[in-house]
């Protein structure tokens, strides 16, 4: 692998930069404190639509895209750049589903109609996206999902329940997994469909999190009728989509940089702090904990670029055991990050809203927050079960 960039890349990087660097300015004071302020807090949601527009309007939502959907055609290379850079300013104005997720698998699986539909709306961030999979009995066994859609003339009706639905109260369109054939087992009988969440029948609850965010909800779906058009690929073959759909999620760079961001304001916040009249930097098990997690976020970043040099080489999806990998590689090292924070900070780490939290508090809320990454888009365990089968050729032990 070659990690060299050419000198017109290094120029898109600084442009990027260049562009976070000012608007950034503007971001409401609790963007950076917390993952889930985006969708939870008003003035957040409203800041991140506006740059979505502001990052659309220079077409650097949809850069790697054919142009008749809205793209640029740029190598690929060029959008992980971006996202690097865009992770380290906090990730204002890229839609995770709608740009990350759904619009890569789009480009493979739907048809020319359902591309036309849905892309140039994605570029220009008009539409922003959910996903609608798990259910209360299927999260890592996404498979078991028994959410029913039943063909009746040109439209789907579909029935059931939705849970851990991120930004589903924020959301135009969600891309949802159902059942179309119970007789098959498992993944055989699902299929893929494109939602707009003003259908009459969807109903949204919120799901508070541990420290009061509102990112989760639970959706409701009774009597949904979906038109027929609105099925991604085949019937009853939308497992395979929903597998592509997680790979592009994986690649991680976004969570690396957004973790030297904050490394650097870490060391920053230590350099500034005195304990009995000397700065903590002096202190070798300080020190040594910085170090640590300087090692592990650029061992994470090589290894976020090498997934994504394989997908710049391969294709759009990602080789599913070194995504797995990746994602195990950069949650885990989120929640390490946060707690060894925490660690530092000492006492100061549980002091949310006040002046005396560092910060802004962030470390009281990351410490509650950062465990469900870990989770979210599949589970460290489920990872490591892809490392193993795809990666290392093991059986399936289930
Ligand atoms: C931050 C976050 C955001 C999310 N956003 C969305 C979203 O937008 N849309 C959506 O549809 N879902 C979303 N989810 C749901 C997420 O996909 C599920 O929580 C996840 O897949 C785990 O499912 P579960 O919660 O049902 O846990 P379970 O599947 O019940 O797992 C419970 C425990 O058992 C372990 N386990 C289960 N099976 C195995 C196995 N075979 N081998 C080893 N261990 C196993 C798991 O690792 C876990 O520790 C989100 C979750 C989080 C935390």
């Amino acid at each position: 692998m070659d990690f060299r960039f050419t000198p017109e890349e290094e120029a898109l990087r600084k442009e990027f930069d260049d562009f976070f660097r000012e608007e950034m300015k503007n971001a409401p004071p609790e963007w950076g404190t917390s993952m889930e302020a985006m969708f939870g807090l008003d003035a957040c949601w409203q800041f991140h639509k506006k740059m979505a527009k502001k990052l659309a309007a220079k077409g650097w939502l949809s850069r790697p895209w054919p142009r008749e959907y809205g793209g640029l055609d740029a190598p690929l290379i060029e959008q992980f750049i971006f996202s690097e850079v865009q992770g380290y300013h906090r990730g204002a104005g890229v839609d995770p589903w709608g740009v990350q997720m759904l619009a890569p698998t789009l480009l493979v699986s739907a048809s020319d109609e359902q591309k036309k539909e849905h892309l140039p709306y994605i570029a220009r961030a008009e539409r922003f996206w959910t996903q609608l999979w798990s259910e209360p009995g299927a999260g890592s066994d996404l498979a078991s999902l028994t959410t029913r859609a039943v063909k009746q003339g040109d439209h789907y009706v579909v029935n059931g329940q939705k849970i851990w639905t991120s930004g589903a109260h924020r959301a135009d369109w969600g891309f949802l997994l159902a059942r179309t054939n119970p007789e098959e087992k498992r993944g055989r009988g699902i299929s893929f469909f494109l939602v707009d969440m003003k259908t009459p029948g969807i109903t949204i609850r919120p799901i508070l999190s541990l420290e009061g965010s509102h990112l989760f909800n639970e959706v409701f779906l009774d009597d949904v009728r979906i038109p027929a058009g609105n099925l991604v690929g085949e019937e009853n073959q939308g497992w395979l989509a929903s597998q592509m759909t997680s790979n592009f999620e994986r690649s991680m760079i976004m969570l690396f940089s957004f973790l030297k961001r904050e490394l650097d304001e870490l060391i920053e916040l230590c350099k500034e702090t005195k304990i009995g009249g000397r700065v903590i930097t002096e202190d070798p098990i300080v020190r040594h904990r910085l170090a640590q997690l300087a090692i592990e976020i650029e061992a994470g970043r090589s290894f976020a670029y090498s997934v994504v040099w394989n997908q710049h080489k391969g294709g759009l999806v990602a080789s599913g055991h070194m995504a797995a990998a990746a994602k195990v590689l950069a949650t885990e090292l989120n929640q390490r990050f946060f707690y060894t924070g925490c660690q530092i900070i000492g006492m100061y780490g549980q002091v949310g809203e006040s002046r005396w939290a560092p910060l802004q508090g962030k470390y009281e809320k990351e410490y509650q927050q950062c465990v469900s990454l870990n989770m979210g888009g599949g589970t460290s365990e489920i990872m490591r079960n892809l490392v193993c089968t795809l990666g290392l050729g093991l059986p399936r032990s289930w």
